[in-house]
């Protein structure tokens, strides 16, 4: 069921934080933000738009979908918003809400990777590029990087289970 636009910045502020209500427009997110020139609205915007329920806006941006996770900006927030938890949170109501995420291949990354996990209990790199690349088609992207990864070792050709594999997978089917 959609959420009505008015009680949008309520179930924000009860998923983030009711820190969201401060925010007064100072650009400290966005100005620190590593990946704020590929973004479509800044950070500092994003938090603006849920203020005034503007969710078709922001679910439609590409923004959520760039966003790095990196926590720099809510390290930043003199009023102590937790940015990067907003967006990890608007990513999620975006999905479930049924829209179409503006960024469609990192959805699909975000996909492979929780099944990777699924399978083995963290991620085997191999198996993700390989379904990432079927996915997308593109096979000869990132080529030499791959190939500079593996001969450092850091693409492992077998996964590894992880001990505890079924409790990971209980917690998983259960979130
Ligand atoms: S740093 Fe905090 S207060 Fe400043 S614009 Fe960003 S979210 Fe708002
Ligand atoms: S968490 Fe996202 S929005 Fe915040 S600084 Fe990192 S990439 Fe930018």
């Amino acid at each position: 069921m959609r959420i009505e636009n008015e009680t949008f910045v309520n179930r924000i502020a009860k998923l983030t934080g009711k820190e969201i209500y401060r925010c007064f427009q100072c650009r400290k997110c966005s100005s620190g933000c590593p990946v704020a020139e590929f973004m479509d609205l800044l950070p500092a915007q994003i938090i603006r738009l849920v203020q005034f329920g503007f969710k078709e806006k922001i679910f439609s941006s590409e923004t959520i979908w760039i966003c790095a996770s990196c926590e720099t900006c809510t390290t930043r927030c003199p009023n102590e918003i937790d940015i990067a938890l907003i967006m990890d949170t608007l990513r999620q109501e975006c999905i479930q809400e049924g829209y179409s995420p503006a960024q469609k291949n990192v959805y699909l990354f975000h996909r492979i990777f929780m099944a990777s996990i699924k399978d083995n209990g963290k991620i085997h790199e191999l198996g993700m590029i390989k379904n990432y690349k079927q996915k997308t088609g593109t096979y000869f992207e990132d080529i030499k990087l791959g190939l500079k990864m593996f001969a450092k070792g850091k693409i492992k050709i077998f996964p590894h289970k992880t001990k505890g594999l079924n409790d990971i997978r209980r917690i998983l089917d259960k979130y």
